[in-house]
C-alpha cells in the first residue's frame, strides 16, 4: 500500500517530449533534482547535470564507476567477521567547468537575466543540451548554446561543444575553462544511512599536473585504495573575432582561459574535450599518457564526429529496446501519453548510461548519478536490471556476470572466512569484498548469492550462451550451491526439511530470520540449476565437466546432495491464511499500527529505531511477492492473489524497489486500481520524485524494474522454462497499444499489443518459436503472427 503522499507532486517545470526531458528555467529550489535528472553517463564515466558555470550546484559531482576510496569501518562494538573496510566511490576531478565573462561581468545563473532559457536531456542524440538568450546589467544581449556528451563510443571520453555570440554589441570575452580536483562537498550525511560518507580532508592525493598548449593534465591518487586517476583537458577555439590564450595549472587546478575581442553576430565557438583513465597497477605517468593518447584520437576526430558515433549508438539502442505505448486513457493515469512515453524512455536512457560501458566493473545502485549508496553494487543490477539488459543488450549483460565471476575468488575467501563452504557474494561492494557496515540488513542477505545465478539462468536461456555457462557459470553454481548446502540443515522440528535460519531476505524490516520465503525458494532454484547444469556438462560436454572438476574439486555425490536438499527444502506455508508467511515468525508479530503513523513519517528507517521496525509485521519491501515473480509458474493465480492481499497492505514501498513488483503482481491478478497505483510510482519514481530523494541519485532498480513492469506485468511475458510465452491482458475500455522488441538467442521480436490483436513479428533473424498463451506461434521474417480475440481482464 502507499502510504505517503509523494506519489504525484506537481510537475517540476518538465514539460511533456517524447524524447527530451526539460528545464525550461532555472529554479534553485530543484537544483539537486536536475543535477540527478540530467546527469549524463556511459557506465564507465558520470557528470551529474550541473551548469557549465562551475555552479550553482547543490552537489556536483563526477564519477568512474569502480574508482574509490576506503576507510576503515569503525564500530561500537567489534565481533569476528564484520566488515572491517568501508568503499566509497569518490567525487573526481571535475573537467566540464567553462566559465563566461562578457565586460568582464561573470555569468552566473542566479543572477543572470535571461531572457531565453532552455536545458534538455536528448535522448535521441544522448546529449545535454542548453540555449540561453542573456542579457547583460549594460543591455548586451549574449547568446550561450552548449552540448554536452559523455561519448558511449569512447569509453574515456566527454566533450562540450560550447557557443558564444554577442547579438547586438560587441564587448570583450573571457572564456575559462578549468578542471578542479577536491573541490570542497556540500554533500552531508544527513543522518541517512543511504547516503555515502563523507571523507574528511582531501581525498584526491596529487601526484602530476601539466600544461601543454592548451591541454592540461592532473594526475592524482587515493590514498588508501591507491588507485590512479589522470584526467586531460585540451580545447579548440573557433572564432573569427581575435583572441588569445593563457594556461595556468596547480596541485589540483588547470585553466586555460580565452580572451577574445567579441563582434556582433560573430560566433565564438569552443570545443572542450574531457578524457579520464584510471589504473590499479600502470604507473601516473603511464596513466597519463594513456589520457593523452585518447586525447589525440578524439581530438583529430572531432567533436562532430563524436556526435554522429553518439546519435549512431542511441538510433541502435533505441531500435532494440524502446518501449512504445500510445491511445493510454489519460483521465486513468492522470498523465498524457507523451509524458507517460517520456517517463518510459527516461527509465530505459538512464539504465543505459549506468550500464553501457561498465566493463570489469558492475552497476552502483544509483549507477553515475550520484554518491548514495556509496557507488556500491547490490542485487539490484541481477534481480531488477539484468532482465533488461539480457533482451535488449546481451553482450552489457554477459559483461556484468562476468564481472561477478572475477569476484568468485574473493567470494570463496569470504565464506570461509565465515565459516562456510563454497562462495559467498557480498551484499554491498565496489572491489569484491563485503562493504556492508551493518551485517544485519548487509551481509546476512545471503539471497544475493541466488540472485546472481538466477540472472545467470535466464541469461543463458535467453542467449544461448552455453560457452559463458562453462567456462564461469558452472563454477559459480558449483560454488553457491555449496554454500547453501553448508547454511542449511534438515530440521526435525520441521518434518526433516531441509531449512535455512539466520538469513535477510529482500525485506530488510525483518532482518536474521529463519526461513525467509523468498531465499529458501531462490536458495531451492539454485541448487537444481547447479545440479542441472553440472548433470548436463557431464553428459553433453565432458571436457568442461573435467575441467570444472579440476577447479572446484567436485564430487558426484554433491550433486546429489544438492538435488535432495532442493526437493526437501522447506517454504514456509500457513494453512489458516492459504499463504506463505514470509518467515518462520513473521505472522506472530505485532501488526504495524499504520493507521496512526503519519505520512510524513515514511520511510519508517528514518523515523523509528530499527528494534521498533523489527518486531512488527511492516515490510520495507516486495519479498514473497517477489519470489512470486521471479518464480512465476510455482504459484498459482489464486495463491497470488491471496498473497498480494495480505502482503500489500503491510508493505510500505520505503524502498524503490518496491512499487514495480507490485504492480506486477497486481496485473497478473487482475486488480487495475493497484496496477495503476504502483505503475505510476515505479514509472515516475525519478521523473516525478516519488520517493523524495531524486537528489541523491536515481534509482536505477526501480527504471529495470519498470521495463519488467511492461513487459513482464502489462506484456504478459512469461520466460521461466526457458522458452518465451506472453499472456497478455488488456483492461476493459483500455484502448493503449504497447509495443516492444525483445533480442532472444540472437534474434529480434517485436510484440505489439493493440485493441483488439497481438501482433508478433520477428525483425531480425530466420525463425523464432513463442508462444502465445497455450498456443504455439512460429515466427518468420515476413509472416507476423496476429493472434484474436486478446484475453480481458
Ligand atoms: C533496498 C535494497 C537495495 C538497496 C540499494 C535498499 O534500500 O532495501 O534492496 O539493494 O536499497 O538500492
Amino acid at each position: 500500500m502507499i502510504h505517503h503522499e509523494r506519489l504525484m507532486p506537481p510537475h517540476h517545470d518538465c514539460p511533456a517530449d517524447e524524447w527530451n526531458v526539460i528545464e525550461t528555467g532555472f529554479h534553485p529550489e530543484f537544483l539537486a533534482q536536475f543535477e540527478t535528472m540530467l546527469a549524463l553517463g556511459n557506465g564507465y564515466l558520470g557528470v551529474r547535470g550541473c551548469p557549465e558555470e562551475g555552479g550553482p550546484n547543490a552537489e556536483n559531482g563526477t564519477f568512474i564507476n569502480g574508482f574509490y576510496e576506503t576507510r576503515p569501518i569503525v564500530y561500537g562494538e567489534e565481533a569476528y567477521g564484520f566488515a572491517k573496510t568501508g568503499q566509497t566511490i569518490v567525487n573526481v576531478t571535475d573537467s566540464k567547468i567553462i566559465k563566461l565573462f562578457v565586460d568582464d561581468e561573470p555569468f552566473w545563473l542566479p543572477n543572470a537575466r535571461c531572457l531565453n532559457y532552455d536545458r534538455r536531456l536528448n535522448m535521441q542524440s544522448g546529449t545535454l543540451d542548453r540555449e540561453i538568450l542573456w542579457e547583460t546589467p549594460a543591455g548586451k544581449q549574449v547568446r550561450i548554446t552548449s552540448r554536452r556528451l559523455v561519448s558511449f563510443v569512447h569509453r574515456h571520453v566527454a566533450a562540450i561543444s560550447y557557443q558564444v555570440t554577442l547579438l547586438n554589441a560587441k564587448a570583450p570575452v573571457v572564456i575559462a575553462s578549468e578542471m578542479v580536483a577536491n573541490a570542497p562537498s556540500a554533500h552531508t550525511n544527513e543522518n541517512d544511512p543511504r547516503l555515502a560518507s563523507v571523507f574528511a580532508g582531501r581525498v584526491l592525493q596529487h601526484r602530476t599536473s601539466y600544461a601543454k598548449e592548451r591541454r592540461l593534465v592532473l594526475c592524482h591518487t587515493t590514498a588508501k585504495s591507491q588507485m590512479i586517476l589522470a584526467c586531460a583537458t585540451d580545447h579548440a577555439l573557433e572564432t573569427a573575432c581575435p583572441h588569445a590564450y593563457k594556461a595556468v595549472h596547480h596541485e589540483d587546478f588547470g585553466q586555460v582561459a580565452f580572451t577574445i575581442e567579441a563582434q556582433p553576430g560573430c560566433p565564438i565557438h569552443l570545443t572542450k574535450y574531457m578524457v579520464y583513465h584510471t589504473s590499479y597497477t600502470a604507473s601516473p605517468e603511464e596513466v597519463c599518457g594513456r589520457a593523452e593518447w585518447t586525447m589525440d584520437r578524439v581530438m583529430q576526430q572531432g567533436f562532430q564526429q563524436l556526435l554522429a558515433a553518439q546519435e549512431q549508438y542511441m538510433e541502435d539502442f533505441w531500435h532494440r529496446s524502446d518501449v512504445r505505448l500510445s491511445d493510454i486513457r489519460e483521465d486513468w493515469v492522470k498523465r498524457s501519453t507523451v509524458e507517460i512515453q517520456q517517463a518510459i524512455r527516461f527509465n530505459l536512457f538512464h539504465i543505459l548510461q549506468a550500464s553501457a560501458r561498465a566493463e570489469n566493473a558492475g552497476v552502483p545502485a544509483k549507477g553515475l548519478t550520484g554518491q548514495a549508496y556509496e557507488g556500491h553494487y547490490f542485487w539490484d543490477t541481477e534481480i531488477y536490471m539484468l532482465p533488461f539488459l539480457i533482451y535488449t543488450s546481451p553482450r552489457t549483460a554477459r559483461n556484468l556476470l562476468s564481472f561477478r565471476y572475477q569476484m568468485l575468488e574473493q567470494a570463496r575467501v569470504y565464506a570461509r572466512h565465515l565459516g562456510h563452504r563454497g562462495a559467498m557474494f557480498p551484499w554491498r561492494t565496489i572491489n569484491g569484498d563485503e562493504a556492508s557496515a551493518y551485517y544485519a540488513a548487509g551481509t546476512a542477505a545471503y539471497h544475493i548469492n541466488a540472485d546472481i545465478m538466477y540472472a545467470l539462468r535466464k541469461y543463458v536461456h535467453a542467449t544461448g550462451d552455453q560457452q559463458f555457462l562453462q567456462d564461469c557459470g558452472a563454477e559459480m553454481l558449483v560454488e553457491t550451491a555449496r554454500l547453501w548446502l553448508d547454511l542449511g540443515f534438515y530440521s526435525e522440528r520441521k518434518g526433516g526439511k531441509f531449512c535455512i535460519n539466520g538469513v535477510t531476505g529482500p525485506d530488510e524490516y525483518k532482518t536474521v530470520v529463519n526461513n525467509n520465503a523468498y531465499t529458501n525458494l531462490m536458495a531451492r532454484e539454485n541448487l537444481r540449476y547447479a545440479a542441472e547444469t553440472v548433470a548436463s556438462l557431464r553428459t553433453h560436454t565432458p571436457d568442461a565437466y573435467t575441467a570444472l572438476v579440476l577447479k572446484t574439486g567436485l564430487a558426484p555425490s554433491e550433486v546429489e546432495a544438492w538435488q535432495r536438499a532442493a526437493e526437501s527444502m522447506y517454504v514456509p506455508y500457513d494453512e489458516q491464511r492459504s499463504i506463505v508467511p514470509q518467515d518462520d515468525s513473521f505472522l506472530d508479530r505485532e501488526p504495524w499500527d499504520f493507521r496512526n503513523t503519519p505520512s510524513d513519517r515514511y520511510p519508517l528507517l528514518l523515523f523509528y529505531h530499527p528494534l521498533d521496525i523489527y518486531r512488527k509485521q511492516v515490510i520495507k519491501q516486495a519479498d514473497v511477492l517477489l519470489a512470486m515473480f521471479l518464480l512465476d509458474d510455482a504459484f498459482s493465480l489464486e495463491a497470488k492473489q491471496r498473497n498480494f492481499a495480505f502482503y500489500d497492505p503491510l508493505t510500505t514501498g520505503d524502498s524503490s524497489l518496491s512499487s514495480c513488483i507490485e504492480a506486477i503482481i497486481a496485473a497478473q491478478i487482475g486488480d487495475l486500481e493497484k496496477t495503476r497505483e504502483y505503475g505510476l510510482a515505479a514509472l515516475l519514481m525519478d521523473m516525478a520524485d516519488v520517493g523524495g530523494n531524486v537528489k541523491d541519485g536515481c534509482h536505477i532498480a526501480s527504471m529495470g524494474g519498470t521495463w519488467m513492469m511492461l513487459t513482464y506485468g502489462f506484456g504478459g511475458l512469461r520466460d521461466y522454462d526457458g522458452t518465451l510465452s506472453f499472456w497478455p491482458r488488456r483492461a476493459p475500455e483500455e484502448n493503449a497499444t504497447l509495443r516492444f522488441p525483445l533480442t532472444y538467442r540472437g534474434q529480434m521480436l517485436e510484440v505489439e499489443i493493440g485493441l483488439e490483436t497481438v501482433q508478433y513479428s520477428l525483425r531480425a533473424g530466420e525463425c523464432l518459436v513463442i508462444r502465445h498463451e497455450k498456443e504455439e506461434i512460429q515466427l518468420t521474417p515476413d509472416h507476423p503472427q496476429a493472434v484474436r480475440p486478446i484475453s480481458r481482464w
